[in-house]
């Protein structure tokens, strides 16, 4: 099995085997995105994923998760997906997790009962990004989503009893859209009420569209000040009983992790006692995607 190009998972998926569904992202238009530009989609055929299944079953028949990438496996049709899923089940242990990044679009191209069968089948995990709960902010980004219709694809993974992780980008509104993109990221999360919140920290990535923007002057990245600031009000308008909420990314110049609503106050200390100098913001150099 070979891999086509650089591969990427969340930070959760790091003791996952990989496997390749897709070859890129459907999207592949947000313009702080470097992930995919080098690669132009497609969907993979099934039997070559398949074949990459068998071959890898024979190294790692003991592997507990599977992450399918590249940027958006749920694009497969179904049909396709319960074939690789229903192989997994024969090739690693029933309980193996399956876990995939699923865009709000392919998402929303599922009926519930598709995506009900996906999740009996074996799929574990569903990674949805939402950068940003300010239409504004996705408009300025590229992402080719509204708010609203990334919300309504968490809420289907979440009905279809899917485990949902959404991933929002601090700092991505920039100076100017930094607090609407704190109050509305909190309200989104709100409305989701995912199992698992990821905070990620903007970095600027050369070759974007934001990157160029940035060094033109165009988009005003926030200090690591106004970086605090604006989680600490996201945090404020966040009410999510129960959800995992990580800011620990090596992206994050403050670390957080804690179960909303209880460790909410906690977390809000920690940004309080940066913004009052009580501790330090990560390096600049120490950051990393
Ligand atoms: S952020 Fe996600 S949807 Fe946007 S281009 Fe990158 S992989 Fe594709």
């Amino acid at each position: 099995m070979q891999y086509e190009g650089d591969i990427y998972r969340p930070p959760s998926e790091a003791r996952s085997l990989i496997i390749q569904a897709t070859i890129g992202c459907s999207h592949n238009r947000c313009t702080f995105c470097s992930m995919y530009r080098g690669k132009k989609f497609r969907i993979r055929p099934v039997e070559d994923i398949l074949a990459d299944l068998r071959e890898m079953a024979k190294f790692y028949p003991g592997a507990r998760r599977i992450f399918l990438a590249d940027g958006d496996a749920l694009i497969l049709p179904t049909k396709n997906l319960l074939a690789v899923l229903s192989h997994i089940r024969v090739l690693f242990p029933a309980d193996t997790r399956v876990a995939v990044y699923a865009s709000p679009r392919s998402v929303l191209l599922k009926s519930r009962d598709e995506l009900r069968e996906l999740h009996a089948a074996g799929l574990g995990i569903a990674y949805l990004g939402l950068e940003s709960g300010s239409d504004e902010v996705l408009r300025r980004v590229c992402k080719g989503m509204t708010a609203k219709e990334i919300i309504s694809a968490g809420l289907q993974v979440k009905a279809a009893g899917i485990p949902l992780s959404v991933t929002a980008i601090s700092g991505i509104g920039g100076k100017e859209l930094w607090r609407e993109h704190a109050v509305c990221s909190g309200e989104a999360f709100t409305e989701m009420k995912p199992d698992y919140i990821g905070l990620l920290t903007l970095m600027l990535e050369k070759g974007t569209p934001l990157f160029a923007q940035a060094a033109a002057g165009i988009f005003h990245p926030l200090s690591p000040e106004e970086v605090a600031l604006e989680t600490l009000i996201m945090l404020e308008h966040m009410d999510c009983e129960g959800s995992v909420f990580r800011s620990n990314h090596a992206s994050n110049y403050v670390s957080l992790r804690g179960t909303l609503n209880a460790d909410r106050p906690a977390m809000i200390r920690a940004l309080k006692d940066a913004l009052e100098g009580k501790t330090a913001y990560k390096k600049e150099y120490l950051r990393m995607l």
